[in-house]
C-alpha cells in the first residue's frame, strides 16, 4: 500500500527539504515510500524541538504533521531514502544490514543547522531482512524518552521529534501496536556504512562518503596532510567523549555493534538500554548479550574496538596501516581524561590536583562494593559537607567503615573548594532524573491502555533532569523490587 498523496502537505513556509543524503545516489540508498499505518494518532509531541527546528508548535499540532511523520503522506519536496549499510554484531561480521525499518525523509535548513528527519518504524524497506519493517510502541517509547533525555544531559545523541501509533497489530514475543519515532540528527551515517564499502571494495564509493562526511561535518579535516586520517582521529575522539559521558551517568546501550555507532559520536539506536539502578559494573542491561560483551564497564574499549573496525574500513583511502593506527592512538588518552573530568565535576571539584585520580578510583570501588544506587548516590552527595553528619549519603552504604573513611577523604578534598562553586557544579552535574527501566515501564503500561500523560510527564523531567521538579520525587526514587524482573532484549 502506498501511499496517496490528495494534495501535498508542506512543511512550514520557511522551510524546504534538501536531500543532501539521496543526493549520493543509489549505491548508498533506495527511494522508497514509507507505508501507511491505519488510524495514527499523537503519542508525544517534543514542541521544544519543534520550536528548536523552526517547524513551531502549532504545525507540529497539524493533521499534516501527523500524516508525515507517521510515514502515511509524503510533504512536499521530501525524497524518501532507505540507506545501505553493513557491520560486526556482537564482534562478527555481519554482512549487509542497512535501514530496515528506517527512513530518511529528507533534511532541512534550520536555526540550528541543517538537520536531517528520519521515520522509525514506517515499514518495509529493501534492507528489512527477516523484520517487519515497523516498531512497537514499547520500544518506540524508550527511545523517544531516552533520546531527549539524553539530550537533557547535555550528552551527544539524536533527537526524537515525535511519537505517533497506532492500533495495528506487530508480532514480537507477543502481540503488540505499532508506532513510529520522527528522530533528527545532522546525519544518521554509522561507523557501518563505511564498513559496506569498504568491505565490498567499492573504493570509490568509500571515498565518496568519505568526503560527504568531511564536507558535511568535519570540515577542518580537509585541511589536513591526510584528511581521512584525520577523520578518523576526529570521530575517535569524539566517541572518546561519548564514552565519558555514558559512564559518568552510569548509561548502558546494550548494543554496541559497528552499525550503532554513529560516525558524528552520537548516541543512536536506543533498544535494551539502561541507566544503572545498583552500581554494578559488570551489569549487562541486554538479555540478548549472553556474553556480556557489552557490559557498562566495557563500552569504552567496545568503542575502541568499533573504531578499529572503522580505520580498518578507511584504509583503502590512506597510504599505510600506520596512519590508521596513529589517528585512533589519541582515543587512548582522550577517555580517561575525559572520564576523569566529568567525574571530578560529580564530585565538585573546579580545578584538577594529581590525587583527583586516586579519590575518583576509590568513589567507584566504594558504590561497587555496597552496590549504592548510582544516581541517587551523586545527587545526595551534592548535599554532603564535612561539617555535618551526611547521613543521607552514610544511609546508602551497608559498610559504613568503608563509607567513614572514604568520607575523610573527600572531605579532606573539599578543604580546597569554595563551598558556592562546588555545589554549583555538582547540581548540573548529577542529575535528579534519569530514565530508569521502571519509570519507562510504568509509562508503557499506562500508554498500552491509551493514557500517555506518562510519556508526556517523563519527557518533561527528563529534558530538564538536573532541576528539582517539586511533586515528582517519586520520579527520583529507588527502583521498586519488580524492575530487577524487567527484561529487555534486541528484539523490538
Ligand atoms: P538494531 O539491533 O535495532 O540496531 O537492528 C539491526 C538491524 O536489523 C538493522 O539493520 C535494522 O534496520 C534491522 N531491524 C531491526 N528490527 C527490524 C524490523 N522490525 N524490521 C526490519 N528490520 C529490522
Ligand atoms: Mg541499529
Amino acid at each position: 500500500m502506498n501511499p496517496v498523496i490528495d494534495k501535498p502537505l508542506a512543511l512550514p513556509e520557511n522551510l524546504k527539504w534538501a536531500n543532501r543524503f539521496a543526493g549520493l545516489g543509489p549505491d548508498f540508498s533506495t527511494v522508497l515510500q514509507p507505508s501507511p499505518l491505519p488510524s495514527p494518532y499523537w503519542i508525544s509531541r517534543n514542541a521544544g524541538l519543534a520550536r528548536e527546528l523552526g517547524l513551531g508548535e502549532a504545525w507540529l499540532e497539524s493533521q499534516a504533521a501527523l500524516e508525515i511523520f507517521t510515514g502515511n503522506k509524503i510533504a512536499e519536496g521530501s525524497e524518501p531514502v532507505a540507506s545501505v549499510y553493513s557491520g560486526h554484531q556482537f564482534g562478527q561480521w555481519a554482512g549487509q544490514l542497512g535501514d530496515g525499518r528506517a527512513i530518511l525523509l529528507g533534511d532541512i535548513q534550520t536555526p540550528a543547522g541543517d538537520i536531517e528527519i528520519q521515520l522509525k518504524g514506517a515499514g518495509l524497506t529493501p534492507y528489512s531482512r527477516m523484520g517487519d519493517g515497523r516498531a512497537v510502541l514499547r520500544s518506540s517509547i524508550r527511545e523517544y524518552l531516552c533520546s531527549e533525555a539524553m539530550h537533557g544531559l547535555g550528552i551527544a545523541t539524536t533527537r526524537a521529534l515525535s511519537l505517533t501509533g497506532s492500533d495495528a497489530k506487530v508480532r514480537r514475543e507477543e502481540i503488540e501496536t505499532a508506532a513510529v519515532v520522527t528522530r533528527t540528527a545532522p546525519s544518521f551515517i554509522r561507523f557501518g556504512h563505511f564498513e559496506h564499502f569498504s568491505y565490498t571494495d567499492q573504493h570509490a564509493q568509500l571515498k565518496t562518503l568519505a568526503d560527504y562526511v568531511i564536507d558535511n561535518f568535519y570540515p577542518a579535516c580537509r585541511d589536513k596532510a591526510q584528511p581521512y586520517a584525520a577523520l578518523l582521529e576526529a570521530v575517535s575522539e569524539r566517541t572518546a567523549h561519548l564514552m565519558a559521558a555514558w559512564q559518568a551517568v552510569g548509561f548502558c546501550h546494550g548494543v554496541m555493534n559497528t552499525d550503532n555507532m554513529s560516525i558524528l559520536g552520537l548516541t543512536i539506536d536506543y533498544g535494551p538500554f539502561q541507566f544503572l539502578d545498583a552500581f554494578d559494573p559488570t551489569h549487562v542491561c541486554n538479555h540478548s548479550d549472553t556474553q556480556g560483551r557489552y557490559a557498562y564497564n566495557k563500552q569504552p574499549n567496545i568503542a575502541y574496538w568499533n573504531l578499529f573496525c572503522l580505520g580498518q574500513a578507511l584504509l583503502p583511502l590512506m597510504d599505510n596501516q600506520e596512519q590508521a593506527l596513529a589517528a585512533l592512538e589519541p582515543y587512548k588518552t582522550i577517555f580517561p581524561a575525559a572520564l576523569e573530568a566529568r567525574m571530578r565535576a560529580k564530585l565538585g571539584l573546579p580545578d584538577a590536583v594529581p590525587e583527583d585520580k586516586v579519590l575518583i578510583e576509590s568513589t567507584f570501588k566504594l558504590l561497587a562494593s555496597n552496590k549504592v544506587d548510582y544516581t541517587i548516590f551523586w545527587r545526595r552527595l551534592c548535599g554532603f559537607t564535612p561539617q555535618s553528619g551526611h547521613e543521607p549519603v552514610r544511609d546508602l552504604f551497608f559498610d559504613r567503615e568503608s563509607f567513614n573513611a572514604w568520607a575523610l577523604q573527600y572531605s579532606e578534598r573539599l578543604a580546597q573548594v569554595d563551598p558556592g562553586l562546588r555545589a554549583d557544579l555538582m547540581l548540573k552535574s548529577n542529575p535528579k532524573f534519569v530514565l530508569r527501566n521502571h519509570l519507562g515501564e510504568q509509562a508503557i503500561r499506562a500508554a498500552k491502555l491509551k493514557d500517555f500523560s506518562g510519556v508526556n510527564t517523563l519527557l518533561t523531567l527528563l529534558k530538564a533532569p538536573f532541576d528539582e521538579h517539586p511533586g515528582h520525587d517519586s520520579f527520583a526514587d529507588f527502583p521498586p523490587d519488580w524492575a530487577t524482573g524487567i527484561e529487555i532484549s534486541c528484539s523490538s
